[in-house]
């Protein structure tokens, strides 16, 4: 086990599920053919160690996070995955670690009837870069131009746990009623289901990675519009009001909650014709979902507390620069 092609074809190799895999890992280029009555989607994401995640994380969790975060940048555009390429840097070749890593990631392929078709495998400090290629009906995308003034704005899931649970896994907290907030930092979930169907519905949506006020921005911005959102219906789940109630004299950190990152939550806008449908939607796919505020004209995003009064964020999602 010393070359790199040993370690390809020892972990980085799975059965090949799909039949629109032409041309596999191995060769040069893989080859993959796209129906003409679909539109191809393409992101990647990298995750560094100490940057994306704690070094300490477990190659399972590493590994779940690297697909997921990817998987849930092709929901946020209601596409459906279907092969992935997997550029990673290993500063050792470490069996153990690698065999969890590759028994997580063949796991997720299986899940998800997405293929493994190339990469690239390099020696430095741990890195693990992950393209992912999906599909969707042509013209039936959700993009983050589409906000229209009147529009109801609706979150999945909850918000703000990963960001607490990043704080418990820093700080070394013993406490197993803490443990979804961890659960949530290194086992995000993807909501390409729910995705998938929620473009009949939303042709506006972006993925909470950076935290609401952040990614609600990037929506605000790029669709000239504003929005007011109201914090009494910003989703907390029930670790994280325990956190507050234990650890912040039961004051809750709006700041936390909103301005941190790793959530990999949809966030969409509605018209009101389509909000029944919606949450009928959530509810088929067993999905909590919240309803926290409407679209408005001008350009400014105000979150309003119990008394209509504005909370302002400065400090507004991770910048890498
Ligand atoms: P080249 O030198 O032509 O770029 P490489 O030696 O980097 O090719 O890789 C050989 C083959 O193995 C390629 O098909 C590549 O896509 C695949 N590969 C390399 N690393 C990985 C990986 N981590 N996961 C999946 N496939 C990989
Ligand atoms: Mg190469």
């Amino acid at each position: 086990m010393n070359s790199e092609f040993d370690v390809i074809k020892k972990y980085f190799t799975f059965p090949d599920a799909r039949q629109d895999v032409l041309i596999a890992a191995g060769d040069d280029c893989a080859s993959v053919s796209v129906p003409a009555d679909k539109q191809l989607l393409i992101t990647t994401d990298t995750l560094i160690a100490g940057v994306h995640f704690p070094e300490k994380t477990s190659p399972e969790d590493i590994a779940y996070k690297a697909v997921m975060v990817n998987l849930s940048d092709l929901a946020a555009m209601g596409a459906t995955p279907a092969w992935l390429t997997l550029a990673i840097s290993l500063p050792q070749v470490d069996e153990v670690w690698l065999q969890k890593f590759s028994a997580t990631l063949g796991d997720l392929l299986k899940r998800f009837n997405v293929s493994l078709i190339g990469g690239d495998t390099t020696k430095g400090k741990l890195s693990i870069t992950v393209q992912a290629m999906g599909l969707c009906d042509k013209d039936k995308i959700m993009r983050r131009d589409q906000a229209k003034a009147g529009d109801k704005i609706y979150v999945t899931g909850h918000l703000g746990a990963a960001a607490i649970g990043l704080h418990v896994v820093l700080n070394n907290l013993d406490d197993e009623q803490l443990q979804p907030c961890i659960t949530k930092l290194n086992r995000p979930e993807a909501r390409v289901k729910f995705a998938e169907a929620l473009v009949s519905y939303s042709n506006c949506a972006i993925d909470i990675s950076d935290g609401l006020v952040a990614d609600l921005g990037h929506i605000l911005k790029a669709s000239a519009c504003g929005a007011n959102v109201f914090l009494s219906k910003i989703p907390v789940s029930s670790a994280s009001s325990y956190y507050f109630e234990k650890y912040n004299e039961a004051e809750t950190d709006w700041t936390m909650l909103l301005t941190r990152g790793d959530d990999y939550e949809l966030c969409f806008t509605v018209s009101e014709k389509n909000e029944a449908a919606v949450i009928e939607l959530a509810r088929q796919h067993a999905l909590p979902l919240s309803c926290i505020g409407e679209i408005t004209e001008g350009s400014e995003l105000n979150f309003l507390n119990t008394d209509g009064q504005r909370q302002s964020f400065t400090d507004t999602g991770f910048k890498h620069f």
